[in-house]
């Protein structure tokens, strides 16, 4: 009876997944030279896919591992410096691609674009005779919870979509003025965003993580703090279960877009039962950001917490299944000391500071092979913007004004928009 079902479950998993994604193809398509002077390396495929990318040194190359892909037509590219051949073959289900190199570059990690036909692959590079090692930055997805026509939690004098998208904007700055990150934003205006499309959308977007920012609104205005959860089937908590339902009321369209996946995205319901190593991996590095950051929050003496170790609910946003993903609940904007701290500034500098220093924490402990982060000096440098202040830096990074002003030797010194400071954390 047993085996008899097992076969049953591995029909199941034929048809949910393999079945579906064998009609992937992927196949050669361009090169062009960008007027930054990147290369661009353009793949087509026919639904978005799993992607693994890595470089490797001596020799230098980067290498694209696509899963659950064939091949299609070969690869005929011109030789443009600094690439010396692309090769591509298929491995059992996947393809891997092969871009040998002259020598070291700036790469981007490769993203995928969706057009009315087909899913694009690109991937940039650009040959740095500065470096010795091919680099590439960390891609953080930004989601600023809820968004246009869905509010989210509604507070005396704000809305969460409002709250949520100041937030994102100041870890947003953090990240993209500090060398070795790059920020990407899941919605970065008052706009409504499916939550299918939030997790689909960094995958496109070739993140290393994702970060869903809310604030919720709870009947008893005593109830405050901030929770950090990563997302597990079983809710381990009741209150992560209510919130759970609250977030499914509060949008109604999230209902009817559970199951309507456009049949050119990548099925992580599918995926999980077949990436289940990748899947548990993605688990366990998402426990460990999320108590980076809640460690974090516990040193910033302006927010408290609301539970204090990391929390599990089924948040449908968190689904990817290789990427580590947490949702941050900043506070109760229905409690009104946190709704103080949320409406200010400062408050929400506070809030992106945790985030940002839990995320460099993270990948302090789990650096991800040529990356900035992993190979260069172990202190950050962030490029002075225009109107920036070092006191204000000092709060973005959670270090005094002196620290900054003795590591860079700033003693009656200006800071002037485009000097770069070392900052250690
Ligand atoms: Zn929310």
């Amino acid at each position: 009876m047993k085996k008899f079902s097992r076969s049953i479950l591995v029909i199941l998993l034929c048809f949910l997944g393999v079945t579906e994604s064998a009609e992937n193809h992927v196949a050669f398509g361009n090169i062009t030279e960008l007027e930054s002077g990147n290369l661009k390396i353009v793949f087509t495929l026919e639904q978005v896919a799993l992607i693994n990318s890595y470089a490797l040194d001596d020799p230098s190359r980067i290498v694209i591992d696509i899963k659950n892909v064939t091949l299609k037509g070969s690869v005929d590219a011109s030789k443009v410096s600094p690439i010396k051949l692309i090769r591509a073959s298929e491995i059992n289900d996947n393809v891997r691609v092969v871009i040998d190199l002259k020598g070291s570059v700036f790469w981007k990690k490769p993203w995928q674009v969706k057009h009315k036909d087909r899913v694009d692959l690109i991937l940039e590079i650009k040959r740095d005779k500065t470096i010795t090692k091919n680099l590439r930055d960390i891609i953080v997805a930004i989601d600023a919870g809820h968004g246009g026509k869905d509010p989210g939690a509604v507070g005396k004098n704000l809305l969460e979509k409002d709250v949520t998208l100041l937030i994102a904007k100041e870890l947003e700055r953090t990240l993209r003025d500090t060398d070795g990150y790059r920020p990407v934003m899941i919605r970065s205006g008052d706009k409504f965003v499916a939550l299918d499309d939030r997790y689909q959308n960094a995958r496109k977007l070739g993140a290393d993580l994702f970060v869903s920012i809310h604030a919720d609104a709870f009947r008893l205005s005593s109830v405050k703090g901030s929770s950090v959860y990563v997302w597990s089937e079983e809710a381990s908590s009741i209150t992560a279960e209510n919130l759970s339902k609250s977030e499914l009321t509060k949008n109604p369209d999230i209902r009817s877009k559970i199951g309507k996946l456009d049949v050119r995205d990548f099925d992580e319901d599918a995926a999980r039962t077949i990436f289940q190593i990748a899947n548990e991996a993605k688990i366990n590095n998402s426990i460990v950001l999320a108590e980076k950051i809640i460690e974090q929050m516990k040193r910033d003496p302006f927010t408290s917490m609301h539970k204090p170790g990391v929390e599990f609910a089924d948040f449908r946003v968190l689904k990817s299944i290789d990427i580590p993903s947490v949702l941050i609940e900043s506070g109760f904007i229905s409690n009104p000391d946190d709704a103080k701290r949320l409406e200010g500034k400062a408050g929400r500098r506070m809030i992106a500071r945790s985030i940002f220093l839990g995320i460099h924490d993270y990948f302090k402990e789990k650096p991800k092979p040529n990356t900035f982060m992993a190979d260069g000096p172990k202190n950050i440098e962030y490029e002075i913007q225009k109107g920036d202040v070092i006191s204000e830096i000092a709060i973005r990074f959670g270090v005094t004004i002196n620290e900054i002003i003795q590591w860079n030797n700033l003693n009656n010194k200006s800071i002037y928009p485009g000097q770069k400071i070392k900052i250690f954390i």
